[in-house]
């Protein structure tokens, strides 16, 4: 028997990212920063992979450092995750949870 995809069913599946609890971004900041590593590997795909090389003690190299500390916190604070001045984080790890929607950064154990 197929199994109809619900809305709760795509809810389950998304999944946004944290580095600490509260530094958390929604699926669709990460999904941002993801386009934007993607982006320049068409728009620039040899300083890009000199970039990746190029090891940075902070956030593991330099394009993540780029990623991170630029399209993702003017992305964020766009969303409304953080505020004028505050980062979305200040490395390249994070902890993966289950939210309520790909728009949003409350976990669906959150109420
Ligand atoms: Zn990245």
């Amino acid at each position: 028997m197929k199994r109809i995809m619900t809305s709760s069913d795509r809810v389950r599946d998304c999944k946004s990212l944290y580095s600490k609890r509260s530094d958390c971004k929604s699926a669709r900041t990460g999904l941002n920063h993801e386009a934007d590593h993607a982006l320049r590997e068409l728009t620039d795909p040899i300083q890009k992979k000199k970039d990746l090389m190029r090891i940075d003690v902070q956030y593991g190299n330099a394009e993540e450092r780029r990623v991170i500390e630029g399209s993702e916190q003017r992305t964020a604070y766009k969303h409304g995750e953080i505020e004028e001045g505050e980062i979305t984080r200040n490395n390249h790890n994070g902890y993966r949870y289950e939210m309520n929607s790909s728009i949003t950064t409350v976990g669906v154990l959150e109420w």
